[in-house]
């Protein structure tokens, strides 16, 4: 497909988000319902920011899963791939936020819906249609979501997309961090991009340290681009032939929530436009220099799909 299109794939819910930090939800004032899910604000980036996307996984059939059908649809992502489960609820995230911005999360998983997402159920012609194939690594937790997921990797591949990874660590939704490590890596060698936050490189690697040393033990052959992502220091990248780093912008950070996905949305957008900036490094840093303006953008703002910027915004922050 000539215009190319990212499919994301996983888990989409409610995060409740307070409306003050330093509390828990339960002793803030006021809560806002902000949708979210990793590979859903993924999706709803690359939407936001002019590119086709399409978002695959499974909602429950009650009024939270009927809100985000029509948040997808009302950012102009493809819902064509969304399945509803009749018995089984949507995923909620209850979310702390920290003194110092950073989010906590308790989930409703028990099952929620995304969980029961079964291979039957996947939409194979849409996923033959992806230039880029994204997913994270919630929905490899257990099955019959597991499968399903792999599934789709393996279709994704078989039509000749770019793989595109982000763990997004939760690490509460594991039985241990050991099984979280095993699970994550032991899809990493089927991605041709893989971004990782410093937190999670360390937690991989079993260090406190984000050095290059540190990165290129997740090195691959098979990897086209891996990205460490630095908060408001930016990003570091890695490809066969050239690595660095691209500082951010200088933003007022107010919630740091989707800050990554809005940074993998701008990615994947312009690389289903054209590929070349993954052999070509100046390209590439252009690129992240965008990514980064929109990570930035995304926490000034509370939440995660609603604090998604538009062309304009990243355009703004970019030349101001
Ligand atoms: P994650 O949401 O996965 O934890 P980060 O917090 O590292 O990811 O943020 C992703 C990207 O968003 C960063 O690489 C950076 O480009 C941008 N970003 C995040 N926080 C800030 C900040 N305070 N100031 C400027 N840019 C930021």
């Amino acid at each position: 497909d000539a215009a190319g299109l990212v499919v994301s794939f996983g888990e989409m819910l409610i995060d409740f988000v307070p409306t003050v930090s330093g509390v828990s939800l339960a002793e803030a004032p006021g809560f806002l319902k902000a949708p979210g899910g990793a590979p859903a604000n993924v999706a709803i980036a690359v939407a936001r920011l002019g590119g086709r996307c399409a978002f695959l996984g499974k909602l429950g059939e009650d009024e939270f899963g009927r809100m985000l059908a029509a948040i997808l649809r009302d950012n102009g992502v493809d819902d064509s791939g969304v399945t509803f489960d009749a018995g089984a609820r949507t995923a909620l995230a209850f979310v702390t936020l920290r003194a110092d911005g950073e989010r906590e999360f308790m989930f409703y998983r028990n099952p929620s819906a995304d969980m029961l997402l079964t291979e039957a159920e996947l939409n194979l012609d849409l996923i033959r249609k992806a230039k880029v194939f994204h997913y994270g690594s919630i929905s490899l937790i257990t099955e019959p979501c597991r499968s399903a997921h792999l599934k789709a990797m393996e279709v994704a591949k078989e039509a000749g997309a770019l793989l595109s990874y982000d763990p997004n660590l939760r690490l509460p939704l594991w039985p241990s961090a050991a099984e979280a490590r095993e699970q994550i890596l032991s899809i990493w060698d089927a991605a041709d991009i893989i971004k990782v936050s410093d937190v999670e490189l360390e937690f991989l690697t079993g260090t406190d340290s984000v050095e290059d040393e540190v990165a290129m033990r997740l090195w691959r052959p098979s990897l086209k681009l891996l990205l460490v992502t630095l908060g408001e220091k930016g990003c570091k990248y890695y490809t066969k032939d050239f690595h660095g780093s691209v500082e951010s912008f200088t933003v007022k950070q107010v919630d740091t929530t989707g800050a990554g996905d809005a940074f993998v949305g701008a990615l994947l957008g312009k690389i289903i436009e054209d590929q070349s900036a993954l052999q070509d490094e100046k390209k590439l840093r252009e690129l992240l220099r965008f990514a980064n303006a929109c990570g930035a953008i995304t926490t000034t703002k509370k939440g995660a799909i609603p604090s998604l910027p538009n062309i304009s915004e990243a355009m703004q922050l970019m030349e101001g």
